[in-house]
């Protein structure tokens, strides 16, 4: 094993930057193989291209007609671009995106052939379902699901491949993808959000909710990742010995990128052109060989869609540079691991950022109802927004020792708090004309539209407003953005919709003019969700009790937090929202606790195997190398050897006790994993591999790490964090 750690490192060592050439400006590159609004005006009739954008823009169905000249003219686009085959693509509850690639070409007999796409084969397909996660909602015999097209993401090529975005839906009609409820979720915040709008433009006629994503990920170079059993089977290092340097010189941060690095980036970003991924940001973040990326933000289905798409070839670019891409939310210990912030945000089809202050009192009374109702939706659902983000990997930051913390928060700045602390002075009921004119201009129309202090600079805040929009930063790197999206524009919708109802009760029945009937139910607001703002450092004990008399949830664990996703009230939420039914609620919170108990388990096995069967027979290969040597100094120095060999006798004790200590949690390890997998509730299951297997990691390593310390580096097996975090 350690020839494979040393071939690993001398194959590494010789990797040159891989040569990239840009010679089209990314304007001219950019959207070339997507399917989109240009492309579609050149090759569809009048009559599809009304339909397509009707869909797009208004949700209306596309009828069979217009599918088959969409059909006909995709098709038709992609055969001239050299493309062989269709996919649907979808995104299952795996994680990761799914495909199953089907040839254009079909025989007509006679021995002749054509390519073929017609209208069904775009708008339905039927992958068997029954290998996809379905949280029981799919008996597997009946394994019969289907893909149907979502006009509102574009179709692309990728490779030779014509790639159509689907949802994924059982015969029965729940979802089985992360698509599905977010499109529901989309239509619920559009609606909602459009009607009080009309409080204060009645030409608003859609609201758009907009996602920014800021992908963190890790590049190992690839010979030394797949030297290794643990970030070739679980994404992350399960031991290791940290680096004697590590981030503590701050030197990686923003610094020059990695010519390596850069040069597959060059890359990924012209692929990302081409499809279409505004891709911006790039930089070094602040571990070693951490990096992030991030696109112009976009309308939130495509910028999910767009992530989803980035992630898989992020994989396929970095192995054509012999590197690969770690998202794991903490590959290695000790250094900072990695998230993925979601910016959020609402705009109208007039133009108007709802999250963003305006100019004239009205438009930032505008902006105070969404920011104020967007604090409250958080408030109200602060558990469910804390489910929405948990998995076995992201509890490695949220409440380990990393920020930002598993209670959920909002930070949203000196300047919008003193705001608030003055709406809440507001007269209950009708207002005076001198209190409203004071309103109008001291308060709300002296609102800043650049916010100086929005960037909450110690970054512990999960949920921060920074300045025009929200930044929801507890997301994990690996996650899938669909999941968080979805319950972020649920909760949204709904408090939308709560408000709307105050504010005309408060017009109807207490004859209140719109702007008194707004300050009244916002002061009302800002009163009752004061708990959930906080601006100080998220980050450690203080804050965890301070929040636990203010009533906010700390859910550690994924097992603890998931259990918000079936709690009553939020069951209640996605039916009435149309975004989930029960059966699907439910549906997910199982796959989601199995995917966890499988996860602890796979690292479970991994870190036993590599325990026992690699760092154990290391270790006592070098004992032996002392043996001999204290044996040596026997001979030679007869009944005085102890004094020159007292150093190596307590090593090989020490060496001894590790070992001992290795095989002894080991064992109790895989006692704990079958008591765990005998126990039939998912729940008491998930807790048992939460609190009773994992904890046993931590020991394990201990040992293994010590040893690392101990053992001669030419035969330890393992490449270390040094090679693996400073090679470029
Ligand atoms: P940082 O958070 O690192 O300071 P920026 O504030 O520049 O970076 O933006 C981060 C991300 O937020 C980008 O993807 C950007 O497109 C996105 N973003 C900017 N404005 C909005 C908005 N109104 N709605 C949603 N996302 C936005
Ligand atoms: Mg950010």
């Amino acid at each position: 094993m350690s020839t494979l750690r040393f071939h690993a490192i001398k194959e590494s060592l010789a990797n040159k930057p891989v040569l990239v050439e840009e010679k089209e400006r990314r304007s001219d590159l950019f959207g070339k193989n997507v399917f989109n609004e240009n492309t579609m005006r050149q090759y569809l009739t009048k009559d599809a291209f009304i339909g397509v954008m009707n869909a797009i823009q208004y949700g209306k169905k596309i009828d069979r007609n217009i599918a088959d000249q969409v059909s006909s003219s995709m098709k038709d686009w992609a055969l001239s671009k050299g493309v062989t085959h269709y996919t649907h693509w979808f995104q299952p509850l795996t994680g990761t995106t799914a495909e199953k690639h089907d040839a254009f070409f079909e025989t007509i007999g006679n021995g002749m052939a054509i390519e073929k796409f017609g209208g069904s084969q775009l708008v339905q397909q039927e992958p068997d379902a029954s290998s996809f996660p379905s949280g029981g909602i799919r008996n597997t015999f009946e394994a019969r699901g289907y893909t149907a097209w979502d006009p509102t993401s574009p179709a692309f090529i990728y490779g030779t491949t014509l790639c159509i975005p689907t949802i994924f839906v059982a015969y029965t009609g729940e979802a089985l993808d992360y698509k599905t409820p977010l499109l529901r979720a989309l239509n619920a915040v559009d609606n909602a959000a459009t009607d009080v709008c009309k409080y204060f433009d009645k030409n608003v006629k859609k609201v758009t909710s907009s996602l920014g994503w800021e992908q963190e990920y890790f590049l190992i170079d690839r010979l030394l990742a797949a030297s290794r059993p643990d970030i070739t089977l679980t994404g992350r290092t399960l031991l290791g010995h940290s680096s004697a340097k590590g981030q503590q010189l701050d030197d990686h941060y923003f610094g020059s990128i990695p010519n390596r690095a850069l040069n597959f980036m060059r890359e990924l970003e012209t692929e990302c052109m081409l499809l279409g991924i505004p891709v911006k940001t790039r930089h070094n973040e602040v571990a070693p060989n951490q990096f992030e990326l991030a696109p112009i933000f976009e309308e939130a289905n495509l910028a999910v869609d767009h992530n989803s798409l980035l992630m898989d070839i992020m994989g396929r670019v970095a192995s054509r540079h012999n590197l690969k891409v770690l998202f794991h939310e903490k590959p290695f210990a000790g250094i900072n691991g990695s998230g993925k912030h979601n910016n959020w945000s609402l705009s109208t089809d007039t133009g108007v950022n709802l999250l963003a202050p305006g100019k004239t009192p009205m438009s930032n009374l505008q902006f105070l109802t969404f920011f104020i109702n967007t604090i409250k939706a958080v408030y109200e659902n602060e558990e469910l927004l804390r489910a929405s983000i948990a998995s076995a990997s992201n509890d490695h930051r949220l409440g380990a020792n990393e920020a930002p913390p598993a209670i959920m928060s909002v930070f949203i700045g000196q300047q919008l708090t003193k705001v608030l602390e003055e709406l809440e002075g507001v007269t209950k009921g009708k207002l005076s004309p001198e209190e409203k004119t004071e309103l109008k201009l001291n308060v709300v129309g002296k609102i800043p539209d650049v916010l100086l202090d929005n960037t909450d600079r110690n970054r512990t805040s999960p949920f921060a407003f920074t300045g025009n929009k929200f930044e929801f930063r507890a997301v994990g790197s690996l996650a899938n953005c669909g999941n968080p999206m979805t319950v972020l524009n649920t909760i949204v919708a709904k408090q939308l919709i709560d408000f709307k109802k105050e504010v005309d009760l408060l017009i109807d029945k207490k004859g209140l003019k719109k702007d008194e009937a707004v300050f009244n139910v916002l002061r009302e607001y800002i009163k009752s969700t004061k708990a959930i703002l906080f601006e100080g450092n998220g980050y450690g004990k203080a804050w965890e009790d301070e929040a636990k008399k203010r009533g906010l949830s700390n859910n550690k664990s994924t097992p603890e937090a998931l259990k918000a996703k079936i709690s009553k009230k939020s069951i209640a939420l996605f039916e009435d929202m149309n975004v989930m039914s029960k059966i699907e609620s439910e549906a997910r919170y199982e796959i989601e606790m199995e995917a966890y108990i499988m996860h602890i388990q796979i690292e479970g096995r991994v870190l036993g195997d590599v325990a026992r069967n690699h760092i154990v027979p290391t270790a006592v290969k070098y004992q032996n190398i002392l043996i001999e040597n204290v044996k040596g100094l026997k001979e030679i120095f007869e009944e005085n050897y102890k004094a020159v060999s007292q150093e190596q006798i307590n090593l090989i004790e020490e060496i001894s006790s590790h070992i001992k200590g290795i095989n002894a949690t080991v064992t109790k390890m895989t006692n704990e994993r079958r008591k765990a997998n005998a126990i039939e509730n998912i729940e008491e299951k998930a807790l048992a591999y939460c609190y009773q297997v994992k904890p046993l990691f931590d020991d394990i390593r201990k040992h293994c790490d010590k040893l690392e310390l101990l053992v001669d580096d030419e035969i330890w097996p393992l490449t270390k964090y040094r090679e693996l975090l400073f090679t470029r």
